[in-house]
């Protein structure tokens, strides 16, 4: 771990060692893989920092559990893919859990 004066710099890794997850039994996110079968630019597989995305036999899988919440799917999957994700906020009191500090 590297210090930048007062500030500690830490890796990806790390960051996402501070987190912790409260998983739902009902998935936050959904994938119209007939969609994705037309999308060129898969930018969902890019873009979360937890690969909560994978290409398989040429389908698209996910592991919810492991959202960060950024909306950064979303986003790039709706300006950049073919709209494949609906996705939305965990219910109260379930998914990822930020630690500070
Ligand atoms: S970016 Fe969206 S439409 Fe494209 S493969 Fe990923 S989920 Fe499917």
């Amino acid at each position: 771990m590297k210090s930048l004066g007062s500030i500690k710099r830490i890796s990806l890794d790390e960051r996402l060692g501070l987190t912790s997850f409260n998983s739902d039994n009902e998935s936050h996110i959904e994938v119209d893989n007939e969609r994705c079968l037309l999308c060129k630019t898969k930018a969902c597989l890019y873009v979360c920092p937890t690969k909560v995305y994978y290409l398989k036999d040429n389908k698209i899988y996910f592991n919810y559990q492991a959202c960060l919440e950024t909306g950064g799917c979303i986003v790039a999957c709706h300006k950049l893919g073919n709209k494949g994700i609906t996705w939305k906020y965990p219910k109260g009191g379930f998914g990822v859990i930020f630690k500070y500090g």
